[in-house]
């Protein structure tokens, strides 16, 4: 999971781009954590600037200033094909011998190998070892004069998730796979009341630029206006003097990821049409019907637990309060990518509410369980804070399968639910009960149908097929390379 942004604004706007796709990349931060960066044109040069750490720290308002240009992209990583190294930070950039493209993804492709067979020169041309490192060699490299073009002949060679926001010297692109996997939103800069009409979107004077971002989160940081979704398959292109462009370069298949509805994308975003704090507060009312329980206290893992916990407690009555207090300061604990981290991770942002919890049952409602580790470190905090019984509700299917579209579970043996049964679940985190969603439950709670979404890492129905061994997908460039290196 990755967060994308990108912006055209009017010509003469000096550093506001970069500013704007920075501001709007700050509320998508949730996304990845790992690195960020920006890269503008000012219609003839591109220029990029990228870092590991996090977005306030890499792209802070010392350096905007020298992002000079009227087209942006950036990006925030949350890494899936390749190691968390400089190089591999986003956005991409390579100059090709018809084309400069910079590169923002978000999603994980799933035929890496097969597309780096189709790259001249192989992996010793590439600097990083990302997937979208490879995609953009291969962009660059085609022969076609405009960019466009050049998209619509390598996509549909591409397979897996992938949603792009791409800059050339001209252009800002928005990009969705056919599944539309990830999400990204087609949005409108309106101009100042009493502002000057610079006429560039073809006549319409109510307009100062547009955007593509990830989540509509990010439109009121930017004060946008939300368009419509980019369609799965879609290619939009946002050029200074014109109104959005959009061309097909494959029919649409939507398989929108139902995990950024349950718990990776902001509350306050709405997709589907649907705003994702009432989503969830449904998702716990259901979880309230599937598995009620008898205690005293509903509260949430802060803090995505949080809009199922106020729906339990409403579903059942029970009164709801907050047990644990986060530390706002630190990252989610699942997007750390090593398992070190993410068990530190528990302690140092959870703390739990003594006076609370003490001489209580509760149940604690979270929004899901991935390797157990931290749910079983929180069971642990309350229990020590003096609960005196702990049910865990789980606004979530329990996940079996691993996911290769984005999401950095690869392999069965790091999901607890693909080796163990529920009740080995529950004694493993040291829980009085246990209670997961339905799948069913969480399209009542949705009120759309199955058909709309990917739910493959709950039942395995991969809606594009995974076609070569997983074990080492995630470095499967780095040990290409060190194959070429022994060659
Ligand atoms: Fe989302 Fe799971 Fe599908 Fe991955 S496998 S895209 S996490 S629903």
């Amino acid at each position: 999971m990755c967060g994308v942004f990108g912006a055209v604004v009017p010509s003469g706007s000096g550093t506001q781009a970069a500013a704007i796709a920075s501001l709007g990349l700050f509320a998508l931060q949730h996304r990845g954590q790992e690195s960020a960066g920006v890269a503008v044109s000012d219609g003839e040069q591109l220029m990029l600037y990228k870092d590991l750490g996090m977005i306030s720290s890499v792209l802070d308002e010392r350096r905007i200033p020298s992002f000079r240009g009227d087209l942006a992209i950036a990006h925030c990583r949350y890494s899936t094909t390749g190691s968390t190294v400089w190089e591999n930070a986003q956005p991409t950039f390579r100059l090709g011998p018809r084309r400069a493209l910079a590169i923002g993804h978000n999603g994980n492709l799933v035929n890496t190998r097969e597309l780096l067979g189709q790259l001249s020169g192989g992996r010793g041309r590439l600097p990083a070892s990302t997937d979208t490192e490879l995609l953009t060699a291969l962009l660059a490299d085609e022969p076609a004069t405009d960019t466009v073009d050049a998209l619509v002949r390598v996509l549909p060679r591409v397979h897996g998730a992938f949603t792009l926001v791409v800059l050339d010297e001209r252009r800002v692109i928005g990009v969705r796979d056919p599944f539309g996997f990830r999400p990204l939103v087609l949005v409108r800069l309106p101009a100042a009341p009493g502002g000057p009409d610079d006429g560039l979107w073809d006549g319409d004077d109510a307009t100062a630029g547009w955007c593509l971002s990830s989540e509509t989160a990010a439109l009121d940081i930017v004060g946008a206006e939300f368009v419509r979704d980019v369609e799965p398959g879609e290619i939009v292109v946002l050029e200074r003097g014109h109104a959005p462009r959009s061309v097909r370069f494959a029919d649409a298949t939507p398989a929108l990821c139902v995990f950024e509805l349950i718990y990776f994308a902001r509350p306050d975003t709405y997709m589907e049409g649907r705003n994702l704090y009432e989503a969830r507060r449904r998702m716990g009312l259901q979880l309230a019907i599937e598995h009620p329980a008898d205690t005293d206290m509903v509260m949430p893992v802060p803090d995505t637990g949080a809009p199922a916990a106020a729906g339990f407690a409403e579903g059942s009555g029970i009164p709801y309060r907050e047990g644990l207090v986060r530390n706002r300061y630190t990252g989610r604990t699942f997007i750390q990518p090593s398992q070190t981290m993410r068990q530190r991770g528990v302690t140092i942002k959870l703390n739990p509410l003594r006076e609370v919890v003490r001489g209580r049952r509760l149940t604690v409602v979270d929004d899901s369980i991935v390797r157990g580790t931290t749910t079983k470190q929180i069971v642990s905090l309350l229990r020590k804070a003096g609960a005196t019984e702990v049910h865990l509700r789980i606004s979530a299917p329990p996940i079996y399968h691993p996911c290769f579209y984005g999401i950095d579970t690869q392999i069965e043996t790091e999901l607890i639910a693909a080796s163990h049964t529920e009740e080995e679940i529950r004694d493993f985190v040291g829980a009085d009960s246990l209670g997961y969603l339905s799948i069913q439950g969480v399209l009542a709670a949705l009120d759309l149908p199955y058909e709309r979404f990917c739910f493959a890492c709950f039942d395995g129905h991969y809606p594009e097929p995974v076609p070569y061994d997983v074990a080492r997908r995630k470095f499967i460039l780095e040990d290409e390379g060190a194959v070429a290196g022994r060659a």
